[in-house]
């Protein structure tokens, strides 16, 4: 997962009992068989040195059990970031329930389409009377799709363009970022250290379509609010 904007000052610690509460009013199944998880120490939200600085689950292929791993910020991104990822492990939950095989083996394209459909329907069931908690995470939501689209245009140009030398490719970054992030601000102080972000974007190298698809899961994400939340949060 990628990092965001922190905004609010959070604790992830404080809030898991609420989360599973909701967890548990979904399906009290997945709410049990996460409990266990927790209990046997499947999930590590601590904060340690050297710990890698983003949040993940990994599916474990011979328990088929899975791993949850979050680096903590004490801001709301942590809340987020577990409940996307618990989103992973709901859906990896479910697929292992289906009888067909076939049907258990989805892409990484629409394993994101479910985590943040998850993600963005809990967020919404704990915090929806928290306007500034629904701010800040749409906000969040909504910053991160055209870098994730940057991202995908650069990831394009690198499968399809011949062997491009380390300064072309962060020329070619560059131009990318300034035509949807930067355009509007003077990056020039620091483009040397802008031109290699995208070093830090593993799947590029991983999965070609990742970043697009991922901007799809985030605007079906933010499409399916629009229709269901009665609220006014997107005006
Ligand atoms: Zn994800």
């Amino acid at each position: 997962m990628e990092n965001g904007k922190i905004d609010i000052s959070y604790s992830l610690q404080e809030c898991i009992p609420s989360i599973f509460q909701l967890l548990e009013e979904l399906d009290s199944d997945f709410y049990i068989y996460l409990s266990q998880l927790w209990l046997d120490g499947y999930i590590d939200i601590e904060m340690r040195k050297r710990k890698v600085d983003f949040g993940f689950c990994i599916e474990l292929p011979y328990s088929k059990k899975f791993f949850i791993s979050i680096y903590p910020t004490n801001s709301m991104m942590d809340i987020y970031y577990f409940i996307h990822e618990v989103g992973h492990g709901y859906h990896n939950y479910l697929k292992h329930n289906l009888s067909h095989y076939t049907e258990r083996n989805t892409n990484n394209e629409v394993n994101e389409l479910f985590a943040h459909l998850f993600e963005s329907i809990l967020i919404f069931q704990l915090f929806g009377n928290q306007k500034d908690v629904i701010r800040n995470y749409l906000n969040q939501l909504v910053i991160s799709i055209p870098f994730n689209v940057a991202i995908h245009e650069f990831q394009e140009k690198l499968y399809t363009q011949q062997y491009p030398s380390a300064k072309e490719k962060k020329d070619l970054f560059l131009d990318i970022l300034k035509k949807y992030t930067h355009h509007c601000v003077n990056i020039e102080p620091y483009e040397k250290e802008v031109n290699s972000l995208w070093l830090m974007q593993e799947q590029i190298f991983s999965t070609p379509f990742y970043y697009i698809e991922y901007s799809y899961a985030k605007l079906a994400s933010l499409y399916h609010l629009a229709l269901h939340s009665d609220k006014n949060f997107f005006y």
